[in-house]
Formats: C-alpha cells, sequence, structure tokens
C-alpha cells in the first residue's frame, strides 16, 4: 500500500469537515473519490498534502507516518498536487514554472525532456508566460510540473474542470499513463463519467463521511445505485 489514511478528523477552526475518513491507495492505482458540493473532497487532498493536518487519525505514505509532517516534506517523499485553480507562477515562463519544481525522490526521476515525450505541445510553450495559456495549457503544465516533482502518488483535485472535451480526454490518457508508470493517482471529481471512466476503485464522501467504497466497475453499471450515492 502505498497510501493509508486511517480515521481522520479534519477541522476547519471549529467547524469539522471530515468525520473518521479512511482510504488506502495501492502502487499504480487510480482511486476516485467523489460526491456532493462539500462532502469533503479536497479537504482529504489537503490533509494527505498536510496543508490541512488531522486533528485525530493517521496519514501514512510508503509506511512513513506524514500526519503533522509540513507539506514540503511530504512532496519530497513523493507525492505530487494539480490543484484545480492550477496555481501557475502567472508571471514566470512555462520553462521556469517546470524548473522549480524538478526534484528527486525515491521514485522514477522525471525530467522536462520526459514531460515533452508526453506533451508534445509543451515545447513550443516554455517561453510563454503561464498567465497567457489557455486553460488546457494551463491543465498541461499543472501536470508536467507534478511529474517533475517524480511522485509516487498524484493528487488530482477536478481535473477536467473547466477544459474543452477533447483536453478532458487527454488529461485522462495521461492518468492512464501515470498507471502504466507504477504511479498511483487520486481523482477528485464532480464528473463521475470523467472518473470513472479511468478509475480503478472509488471513495463516494458525505458530509465528511465515507459513505460507499468499492470498484468503479461495480459503480459504472449500476444506474440505481449511482443515483442514491451520487444523486444522478
Ligand atoms: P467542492 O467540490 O465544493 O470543493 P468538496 O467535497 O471538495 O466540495 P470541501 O471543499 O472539502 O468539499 O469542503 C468540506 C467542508 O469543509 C464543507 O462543509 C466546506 O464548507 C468546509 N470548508 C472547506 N474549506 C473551508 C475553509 N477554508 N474554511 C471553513 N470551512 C471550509
Amino acid at each position: 500500500m502505498i497510501l493509508d489514511v486511517s480515521g481522520i478528523d479534519v477541522f476547519y477552526g471549529e467547524t469539522q469537515a471530515l468525520f473518521g475518513v479512511s482510504l488506502n491507495v495501492e502502487p499504480g492505482e487510480v482511486l476516485a473519490l467523489l460526491g456532493p458540493n462539500g462532502a469533503g473532497k479536497t479537504t482529504t487532498l489537503r490533509a494527505i498534502l498536510g496543508l490541512n493536518q488531522a486533528k485525530r487519525g493517521r496519514v501514512r505514505f510508503e509506511g512513513i507516518d506524514v500526519t503533522r509532517k509540513p507539506t514540503h516534506e511530504i512532496a519530497r517523499l513523493g507525492v505530487s498536487w494539480v490543484p484545480d485553480d492550477r496555481r501557475l507562477c502567472p508571471t514566470l515562463t512555462v520553462a521556469r514554472n517546470l524548473s522549480i519544481a524538478e526534484k528527486r525522490t525515491r521514485f522514477r526521476p522525471w525530467s522536462v525532456k520526459d514531460v515533452s515525450g508526453i506533451f508534445s505541445a509543451l515545447e513550443y510553450l516554455m517561453d510563454r508566460e503561464a498567465e497567457t495559456l489557455s486553460g488546457g495549457e494551463m491543465q498541461m503544465v499543472a501536470i508536467s510540473r507534478a511529474l517533475l516533482g517524480s511522485p509516487g502518488l498524484v493528487l488530482f483535485d477536478e481535473p477536467s474542470q473547466g477544459l474543452a472535451p477533447k483536453i478532458v480526454l487527454d488529461v485522462l490518457a495521461t492518468i492512464g499513463r501515470l498507471r502504466d508508470e507504477g504511479i498511483a493517482s487520486i481523482i477528485v471529481e464532480q464528473n463521475a463519467d470523467v472518473a470513472l471512466s479511468v478509475a480503478d476503485r472509488v471513495i463516494v464522501l458525505d458530509n465528511g463521511r465515507v459513505a460507499w467504497a468499492g470498484s468503479a466497475a461495480a459503480l459504472r453499471g449500476d444506474k440505481a445505485l449511482r443515483r442514491q450515492l451520487l444523486g444522478e
């Protein structure tokens, strides 16, 4: 198991957002985190990244307790993040946005040349300032930046949000390619169809609790269950 989240409670001030959430991810596995607005999906990613530390429970990455570790240390162990708002440095060039993200972990190292092999358009964008990019281009750079962190686990927050359908397919193909490389992913999605098309397993959150856990195949084929869990 590469990630083991066990019974975490997470608060924003006095407000409790997660109640005893547990989940785990195997190397190379794609886990979809689904559920309605405010269910706690982003908060779960933030707890894994150490951006909101769990008050109770444990987060272990590769057996190491990272519950109280700062985010930069968790990143150095091999956890990368593709935030929903991309968070590129707007006035820096694409090349600079990428070079500052490059680091070594115990996982496969990625170079700019390696990510250009996945996103062929990247080489034409290198000298552009990040703020001049389209939404799809920004997502490409955000995923490339995550890979340059040489991750064993990538956390995708709403990867399809605001993107044209063709670009969404490219993003899904990339997540599939990461799986082939043995890199695990967690995908938070509002769009269940997008997540289920690539996920191996699914966790459904509701009001900060795990409401359902099972295989993506089981949820894909069961309209009644999807209606019950996802309100479709
Ligand atoms: P969405 O898709 O709307 O982002 P989500 O499933 O990712 O939903 P979270 O963003 O994790 O849900 O929110 C979980 C709960 O925590 C919600 O009740 C939300 O209002 C609350 N919350 C989130 N961020 C904050 C914050 N910065 N301060 C206070 N409460 C917050």
